[in-house]
């Protein structure tokens, strides 16, 4: 966020304070933030909030706006600003709370915040047409279910008014776009209260979806010189002890399963804790280490789309963004020092050619580096080395005139990361898949190869998953293509719609000839009219609707509907057939 905006959304949420303080003086005030593309504040109010209020306070906001308040700040002490707030129990927890002898207050017209700032020098600099309530939700003081309820109210806020007008546009387009609905509407997933929260199934409409993205991610990766592997979805305790990710990441893992086996066949049966993986690379760790490796064998890409499975919280699982079950086009590059800057150039260039494919116009990666004070910490404690593969990566990036923005002390635990973020057609964005450089994790599974002077040496890892996970990217492209999905990968590619029961047979026809051809087609030849038959495939967004009657028949050909242009007229089967297979090929 950027730092005058930020201050106009939280100087917003002072002047909302006001106001709301002005029509119920008894209210008691909890926490007003800016936030992402707004703000809101808490409140304890003497009678529940409805819409026609919010219009009301939005109103006054604009009246103490227009008078041009002053921001001041103020540090006093503690004890008086205890009295200050006496009536205010939130405030008077906060300042309890807050370290140091003294506090910061800021005061607008008639009223007084506990804060410490910063804010604009005064109204003035606030737009009073770019900004709007929009929402009135509960939240509990301080996030704890423990504490008591409280009204939030939310306000968008911008700079301009255009900006206001294009977010607020741009949230209608994304409700209607809502993948948890059109995912409904257009039976690509479900969820089962018998299967549970955060494990979706994937109806047939999504499994042909993800038939042709697996398809993609592989005919890539075999060009690209990827191996494929298999492995388990469990392993033992140890595995996970191991690669570090327990105890540190047990509270993203399901919880163990006690297995009592006897192995070994000693006759005295040992208990043995397994756990669903929540990651595959130590998995593919283990097919590395399965044999004995030469210089000569790296780079060594092994590729797996692999499930994992991670313990999401309940209140945090949102459709298929936030799940508990995912398969991710996963994939784990072994190479060396020397390697690194070619494997990882090629890896972003793999991004570059599916996003292209997908139609995705805007992107950024975000390069996530280490801190010195994390060293040892957060981080593996080995300067040298973060330094050199930040360095191999930045250049590799500037060199290669990417668009990226580099963060600082954000970087995983074994190495520096790139989050790659990426906008979806109405403009909204989505983090889609994160690239890991990994030096330290295969030293921890002494992971070594025999180099050219004879000695073992550690290989680099990089873990990669550019098309995500099925579930993120799928909920990513129902929203981008608005759930009209290019010919390529439209779960029915064509319908053909029967004018009347006589022309069946022909339509049978067509059906199979289609489907010789691998194009997913459905037949719509029951008793419904043809007008009804047409909008139901229209509603499920199918590229081409193939209409046939006594016409199309005697010139061996269908009339076709093409969405998004309506009629274009009749043709010959062969020439539809051509054409859609074109298409397909083209990925279109
Ligand atoms: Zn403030
Ligand atoms: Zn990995």
């Amino acid at each position: 966020m950027e730092n005058n905006i930020k201050k106009i959304r939280h100087s917003l949420a002072h002047i909302m304070a006001e106001a709301v303080l002005e029509f119920w003086p008894k209210v008691k005030l909890g926490m007003g933030p800016a936030i992402e593309n707004g703000f809101y504040y808490d409140f304890l109010l003497p009678k529940p909030l409805e819409e026609k209020d919010l219009e009301q306070i939005e109103k006054r906001m604009q009246e103490l706006i227009s008078q041009n308040q002053k921001f001041e700040k103020q540090n006093i002490t503690k004890r008086r600003a205890k009295r200050l707030f006496a009536i205010q129990p939130y405030k008077l927890e906060l300042i309890k709370d807050l370290p140091g002898e003294n506090v910061s207050i800021y005061t607008n017209g008639e009223f007084v915040d506990l804060c410490k700032g910063p804010h604009i020098k005064s109204t003035k600099e606030i737009n009073p047409k770019a900004f709007k309530l929009v929402k009135i939700a509960g939240a509990y003081w301080k996030g704890s279910e423990k504490n008591k309820m409280l009204t939030r109210i939310y306000g968008l806020a911008f700079e301009t008014e255009k900006e206001l007008q294009d977010y607020i546009k741009m949230q209608e387009e994304a409700e209607k776009r809502d993948h948890r609905k059109l995912g409904k509407d257009l039976k690509i997933f479900t969820f089962s209260d018998f299967v549970g929260p955060g494990l979706p199934l994937w109806l047939p409409n999504g499994a042909a979806i993800i038939e042709e993205i697996e398809k993609l991610g592989k005919e890539t990766e075999t060009k690209a010189g990827y191996l494929r592997v298999k492995t388990p979805h469990i392993a033992k305790e140890i595995m996970y002890k191991t690669s570090g990710h327990l105890p540190y990441y047990a509270d993203i893992m399901f919880p163990p399963m006690i297995l009592e086996d006897d192995p070994d066949g000693s006759g005295t049966p040992k208990k043995t804790k397994y756990y669903l993986k929540a990651m595959n690379c130590p998995h593919h760790h283990q097919i590395f280490a399965a044999e004995m490796r030469s210089y000569r064998d790296l780079p060594l890409r092994l590729a797996e789309y692999g499930t994992c499975y991670r313990y999401e919280k309940s209140g945090e699982l949102f459709g298929l963004m936030r799940v508990r079950s995912m398969e991710m086009n996963d994939a784990h590059i072994y190479c060396t020092e020397e390697q690194f800057a070619n494997e990882f150039l090629a890896v972003i260039k793999l991004y570059f050619e599916y996003f292209k494919i997908f139609g995705i116009e805007k992107y950024v990666m975000r390069f996530s580096t280490h801190s010195k004070e994390g060293l040892g910490k957060k981080y593996i404690d080995n300067e040298k080395l973060w330094k050199k593969t930040e360095d191999m990566v930045r250049n590799t990036l500037i060199k290669e005139k990417i668009n990226f923005i580099e963060v600082k002390d954000e970087a995983a635990f074994y190495g520096p990361k790139i989050d790659v973020e990426v906008w979806s057609a109405i403009g909204r964005e989505f983090t889609l898949a994160t690239n890991q450089v990994d030096f330290a994790v295969p030293e921890r599974f002494g992971l070594v190869y025999i180099d050219k002077d004879g000695k073992e040496k550690t290989p680099i890892c990089i873990h990669r998953a550019p098309l995500s996970t099925h579930e993120r990217l799928i909920g990513f492209l129902i929203e981008h293509y608005a759930g009209a999905f290019p010919v390529w990968l439209s779960p029915i590619q064509a319908s053909i719609i029967t004018i009347s029961d006589k022309h069946s047979d022909y339509a049978k026809k067509i059906e199979k000839l289609l489907k010789e051809n691998n194009i997913r087609v459905e037949l719509k030849n029951n008793n419904e009219t043809l007008g009804k038959k047409i909008r139901e495939a229209e509603i499920q967004k199918i590229p081409y609707l193939l209409i046939v009657g006594d016409k199309e028949i005697s010139a061996n050909a269908v009339s076709v509907r093409e969405r998004g242009k309506g009629d274009t007229g009749q043709m010959l089967i062969d020439k539809f057939i051509d054409k859609i297979k074109e298409q397909i090929k083209l990925k279109k």
